[in-house]
């Protein structure tokens, strides 16, 4: 048999390698799984940030392989009403609690409840952020602390909350959610890119202190992802209309499902050899894209408006 198809099925094969995604705060209408639908059956996972953006998205792909979720924040209605759409969706369990990830003691209590709730916790997402373009030069002392107490330590606190109340004596699987704006010491991005590079040396020290526990560390690094705060704040739909996403190698912007579907690689035992690393899921994009200092304040001021 001919190995060679119609151009018009060829495309629509290419097509269908990119998992459709929904723009807002909504579950997919569809999905066809790539993997087990019982891949994460039986375990729960803590996501702070779950109710939002990329973390929903992590939380709904992984409520459709068979996972229950506590998804933390401090928006104690935005966790509600996401869970509740998480729940109608997938047809899992999902407890939403209020979190704000730099006061350890609002951490423990939530992961006291989970426990209480669900008796185990298998898996921590990372994903509780904070950020906004500014150029270091008009950053406040305060702006530039706020973005590393949320982020940085708001990823050690949670971890070692976690740690603590459970995966010291029953391992699990870690995955923080940082970004390569380091890489290249990207713009209007000191805050953010210093405070994700700490994370990203934290996985390390801890996949290191922590793996005799039978607890794995990784990192998570997106590119541009549409669909998210992140991407409007950041000047996504400039970007998209300036057409600066013909310079990432594939040639476009990644989505929540894609950020979500390698999210469920580490903490599923797909990667049960993995640990320390950091994966990069961009599309190649820190490789390429212009890193211009003018070119980014002209998205800072146009998002602005
Ligand atoms: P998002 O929807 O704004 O997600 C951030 C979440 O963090 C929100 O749900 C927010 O909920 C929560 N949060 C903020 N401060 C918190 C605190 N002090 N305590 C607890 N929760 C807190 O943004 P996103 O764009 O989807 O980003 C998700 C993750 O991906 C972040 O780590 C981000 O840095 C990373 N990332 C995103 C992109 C992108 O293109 N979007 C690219 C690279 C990396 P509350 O307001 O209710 O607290």
């Amino acid at each position: 048999e001919s190995s060679a198809r119609p151009p018009a099925m060829a495309e629509a094969a290419m097509a269908a390698r990119v998992p459709p995604d929904e723009d807002g705060d909504e579950c997919l209408p569809q999905y066809r799984h790539l993997l087990s639908p019982d891949l994460l059956a039986g375990q729960v996972a803590f996501i702070t940030g779950g109710g939002s953006g990329i973390g929903f998205r992590i939380a709904e792909i992984f409520m459709r392989h068979g996972c229950r979720t506590v998804i933390a924040s401090r928006n104690l209605q935005r966790v509600s009403e996401a869970s509740k759409k998480l729940v109608a969706a997938t047809g899992q369990q999902c407890l939403p609690l209020s979190i704000d990830v730099r006061q350890p003691q609002t951490i423990a209590a939530a992961v006291d409840e989970a426990l209480k709730e669900f008796q185990r916790i298998d898996i921590l997402i990372n994903g509780a952020a904070g950020n906004f373009l500014c150029p270091a030069s008009a950053l406040s002392f305060n702006a530039f602390k706020t973005v590393i107490d949320i982020d940085t330590m708001g990823t050690f606190n949670t971890s070692k909350v976690l740690f603590e109340k459970y995966f010291r004596d029953h391992g699990g699987v870690i995955v923080n959610i940082t970004a390569t704006l380091s890489y290249r010491g990207q713009a209007l991005q000191v805050h953010a890119g210093a405070a994700k590079a700490a994370i990203d040396a934290m996985t390390r020290h801890l996949a290191v202190e922590w793996g005799p526990n039978n607890i794995r560390v990784n990192s998570l690094a997106p590119g541009p992802i549409t669909g998210t705060e992140g991407f409007r704040r950041l000047g996504g739909r400039f970007a998209e209309k300036s057409d600066l996403f013909s310079v990432i190698p594939l040639q476009r912007a990644g989505n929540k499902t894609e950020i979500a579907h390698s999210t469920l690689y580490l903490a599923s035992p797909l990667s049960s050899y993995v640990t320390g690393t950091t994966l990069v899921v961009d599309g190649g994009s820190w490789l390429t894209s212009p890193n211009s200092f003018s070119a980014l304040l002209g998205i800072a001021s146009s998002s602005a408006k």
